[in-house]
């Protein structure tokens, strides 16, 4: 290879050069900057001499590269270090409860202004000695891996990439700093950037980059910002030196990219810097560090937290405070349950839990170097100092507000992009050393199991890892069990691709029955199906595997479901006509008061009449919907709707109100009840179609938990479904039921008396807007005969709408008349017949009914004019109430009645919104 000769051969004088050059440099400048090899590099150098770091004084070769970087395996940097030993213990380190840790994340010092911010903070502590854990600026660390990236794939935009870098840090050192404080942090800069750019192009050239070239490149973020701060923190007149945490931090690269920090050897090397810079304040760079054989390395990404945490253990401080930019640990991912609360307080165990499973406010790593000493950790917001933030320390104290909801599940955290690897076979139970085998091969690619899984049927072994890691998990097993699948001791290696895992995490799920059974009714009643579950016998953490669709939604529902969040409903309100609009002005009205009060929020995600529909992400404003509909309006879809309505948005609950009279909208019920959207109407259409369709439409409702309520089919507001309901499920038999199931036919039967004709008082029960536009649609009976079909299918009856004689009240010449106003002139013709009815009835004492029955002892049901005593409760009704009689085995003397008015919107609409609470409580929300 005729450049890595190149290289070397220039490497020897300028790695040597710069080591002697800078060993100098170190003792009059602070810290950190002493380590760069060469000062200005328009030549390439040997990269080897980059990552050299030797705070060890020694002689000899050092091998520079890692052990899997095999294009360079064989080079050896031929860097002789020798530096003479420094005098131990010029200042020994102080330790103990003195010292106080900060970390500030990307974000808080993401610009000028907000590193002024961050200064301040530091200042104004009064703690009497801290170290300050500074990240980069945000986004840079980002830039340096793409600058890795591009000079990899050999793409020249790493060069300006790399100006973008320089630019960046040079305009927020300009807004910051002045004087020789500026002059010296740019000559620094450039230094740096120069070196990067010489570095980068080996990469480029080499089309390779291994991963102490990337440690290296990527770690520069750091240097800058804890020089930047440490700057401006000396500019209010504070001592304060920076630490280049190469230098200090020693850790041993384990092979699942993580790193172990050797406490004894930093230690040591803390000590050691300390003697040369022992001021009461230190800004040290986060996530950088070094190997033992003194090559840059990094924590890994958001690795600063890790950094904050071991400093926290070297220094045995009184308190480590991470900085970021949400109030604290939240019960959930605020970006993605929005109602997610914060914890006031978390033990090791579970923010190990969270930040394990993914809840990225901590890097996992963070806990164990603090739990050793019982020092706590402050999760707080630079951008909220009211906020008190949240404590994760060993025994957290219970007074936190929130302690009774936070006492059993504190949190949930969700983990994207995994596959599920199922081993299966019936050659697998009792055999010992299946699982072995599996997770060796798993080792052996170097894939990393989240989660495990085995039931003690010990019939199929399954495991999630990253997908990425997926395909090659599956060859090694496919080719480590290859005997065992040809013989059909195993019978497949399945994988399961698009999943993710949902983590319920808290210390007190331990021994408190029920946690469980709460978390998969919750999921179970958002429709979610679990493919693989895990709790660990500490039981600090119940895992599930979902559908990686699912998620969200499975966040969310398992949220609300802990109280943690309100029970949220995405509703789509289908007819917007009299009965619908009466709806929506009625949940106008009574939201907020629910919301506030019974911790139910209900939003209308979509209107649709049959012509416009309007959609809304978070929920229509109900005071404008009209506005709306006119102005956003757009054409009308059911299937985009119903799609909007249930998918767009993370909203766990999704029902359908339908307000029309419609066939076709009905025919869709079973078909969003399957997808897992409840349906709540008033429409009469589907029960009392055709019994097949009913009857499958009732037994996929009684197998899942998806809603169906119907309760303003019958009677608009009155209890009557529910009667019934109640009645069947406590084991009551019913034998009869009978009653004035229609508004309109007892107005008119209860004013048609004395001497007025039937037609006159159609004709004013029409003027009145009983009727519906044409009276013979209610005088017809059909409508009743849809109410006593959809009572007696709930009784247990099977029968058709064609099975109910129905007397019609329209005289047989007038059915087929042309229009309505031609029915009700003609309508008079008729009078006597019904003028003789009713005298017949009143010389027996009697008054005529329309009524509806269900005789469910000889299982028919009728709809048909009768005579009732004067003093039967029917005879006793006024204006269009409607009045129902359950007969049954309880009530067999004297039915239970129901009576009250059974028609108008008000009525109908208050019917249709109670089925919507009674689904809200049958969701969770506190009743
Ligand atoms: P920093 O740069 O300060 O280290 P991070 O982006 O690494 O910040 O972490 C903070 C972010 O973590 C928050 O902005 C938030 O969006 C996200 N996060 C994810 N899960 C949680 C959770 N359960 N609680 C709080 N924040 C969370
Ligand atoms: N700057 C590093 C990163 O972005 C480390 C950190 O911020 O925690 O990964
Ligand atoms: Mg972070």
């Amino acid at each position: 290879m005729a450049f890595s000769s190149s290289f070397s051969s220039s490497c020897s004088v300028s790695s040597n050069a710069a080591t002697v050059a800078h060993s100098s440099k170190k003792n009059s400048c602070n810290s950190g900057c002493h380590h760069h090899p060469f000062s200005s590099s328009s030549h390439i150098s040997f990269p080897g001499a980059f990552l050299q770091r030797s705070s060890i004084p020694r002689i000899g070769c050092v091998p520079v590269l890692g052990r899997r970087q095999s294009s360079y395996a064989h080079i050896y940097s031929p860097v002789a270090v020798l530096l003479h030993e420094e005098p131990e213990g010029k200042t020994s380190l102080p330790k103990g409860n003195m010292w106080s840790i900060h970390k500030f994340g990307g974000t808080c010092v993401g610009t000028s202004e907000r590193i002024k911010n961050v200064a301040d903070i530091i200042v104004n502590d009064d703690s009497e000695r801290k170290l300050v854990v500074v990240s980069a600026m945000s986004k840079v660390t980002d830039m340096m891996y793409d600058l890795i990236d591009k000079a990899r794939s050999r793409d020249d935009s790493y060069i300006l990439a790399l100006d973008a870098v320089l630019e960046k840090h040079k305009l927020t050192a300009m807004d910051l700093l002045d004087g020789n404080d500026l002059a010296s942090f740019l000559s620094r800069l450039h230094d740096d950037i120069n070196n990067l750019k010489a570095m980068l192009r080996a990469i480029y050239i080499a089309g390779h980059a291994t991963d102490s070239f990337s440690d290296f490149v990527v770690g520069h973020g750091e240097l800058w910002s804890a020089q930047l701060l440490s700057s401006v923190v000396r500019k209010h007149g504070v001592e304060c030196n920076w630490m280049d945490t190469r230098d200090v931090l020693i850790v041993n690269p384990t092979n699942s990219n993580q790193v172990d920090p050797d406490f004894l050897e930093s230690e040591r090397r803390l000590e050691r810097w300390f003697s040369h810079n022992s001021s009461k304040t230190i800004i040290a760079t986060g996530f950088i560090a070094s190997t033992p054989q003194n090559i840059p390395t990094t924590l890994k990404r958001d690795g600063s937290d890790f950094s904050a945490a071991i400093m926290g253990a070297l220094f045995k401080a009184r308190q480590v405070t991470i900085w970021t930019d949400v109030d604290g640990v939240y019960s959930a991912d605020p970006r993605k349950v929005s109602e997610a609360v914060i914890l006031r307080t978390l033990s090791y165990q579970e923010a190990w839990e969270m930040s394990y499973f993914g809840a990225n406010v901590l890097h996992p790593r963070t806990i164990i170097p603090v739990m050793r000493y019982d020092i706590p950790i402050v999760i707080r917001n630079i951008f909220n100092l009211s906020a008190p933030g949240t404590k994760i320390c060993r025994l957290p104290d219970e007074n936190g507000d929130c302690q009774q909801l936070e006492s059993l599940v504190k949190g949930f955290a969700t983990i994207d992009n995994l596959a599920l690897v199922n081993v299966e076979g019936t050659g697998m139970a009792g055999v010992p050393g299946t699982a072995s085998g599996i997770f060796s091969a798993v080792k052996d690619v170097g894939a990393n199991v989240i989660m495990i899984s085995q039931a003690s049927s010990e019939h199929s072994v399954c495991f999630a890892v990253p997908e990425k890691e997926v395909n090659s998990v599956a060859e090694a097993l496919q080719s480590r069990f290859r005997q065992a699948l040809d013989a059909g001791r195993l019978s497949q290696v399945e994988v399961i691709r698009n999943c993710s895992i949902l983590a319920a995490v808290g210390q007190k799920m331990a021994s408190t029955p029920g946690v469980s059974a709460t978390l998969f009714n919750a999921l179970a009643k958002a429709n979610i199906n679990v493919r693989a579950i895990a709790q660990g016998c500490s039981e600090y953490n119940i895992t599930v595997v979902l559908k990686r669709e699912d998620c969200i939604r499975a966040l969310r529902a398992v949220h609300s479901r802990f109280y943690l969040s309100k029970t949220t409903i995405a509703m789509g309100i289908i007819g917007p006509g009299l009965i619908g609009s009466t709806l929506l002005d009625q949940l106008r009205d009574q939201a907020g008061i629910l919301k506030e009060e019974f911790n139910i929020d209900l939003r209308v995600m979509g209107i649709t009449g049959s012509r416009t529909m309007i959609l809304s992400d978070l929920g229509i404003d109900l005071s404008r919907w009209r506005e709306l509909q006119k102005e956003k309006g757009q054409m009308a879809d059911l299937d985009k709707f119903v799609q909007h309505v249930h998918g767009n948005h993370f909203i766990p609950n999704t029902v359908l109100v339908d307000c029309t009279a419609d066939t076709n909208v009905a025919s869709h019920y079973y078909e969003w009840l399957r997808k897992g959207i409840h349906v709540i109407t008033p429409n009469k259409k589907a029960n009392s179609g055709p019994l097949d369709k009913y009857l499958k439409l009732r037994a996929l409702q009684r197998q899942s938990y998806t809603h169906y309520f119907y309760e303003a089919t019958v009677g608009a507001g009155l209890p009557i479904i529910s009667t019934l309901r109640g009645l069947l499920e406590t084991g009551d038999k019913i034998l009869r039921i009978e009653g004035i199931f229609s508004g309109t036919l007892s107005y008119i039967f209860n004013n048609f008396i004395e001497k007025r004709a039937f037609s006159e008082v159609v004709a004013e029960a029409k003027q009145a807007g009983y009727t519906e536009p044409d009276p013979r649609d209610d005088l017809s009976g059909t409508d009743v005969a849809r109410k006593v079909i959809i009572l007696a299918r709930e009784s247990g009856l099977k029968l058709e709408l064609e099975d109910i004689p129905v007397q019609s009240l329209v005289p047989e010449p007038l059915r087929a008349s042309a229009s309505a106003e031609e029915f009700m002139q003609q309508l008079p013709q008729f009078d006597q017949q019904m003028a003789k009815n009713r005298q017949d009835a009143e010389a027996a004492g009697e008054v005529l009914r329309y009524v509806g029955v269900v005789d469910v002892v000889n299982r028919i049901g009728r709809v048909e004019l009768r005579r009732y005593k004067n003093d039967h409760p029917f005879a006793q009704l006024s204006g269009s109430d409607n009045i129902i009689a359950f007969t049954t085995s309880r009530y067999k003397e004297q039915p239970l009645i129901v009576r009250g008015p059974g028609a108008g919107a008000q009525v109908t609409a208050g019917g249709i919104f109670s089925d919507i609470l009674r689904l809200a409580s049958y969701l969770g929300a506190p009743s």
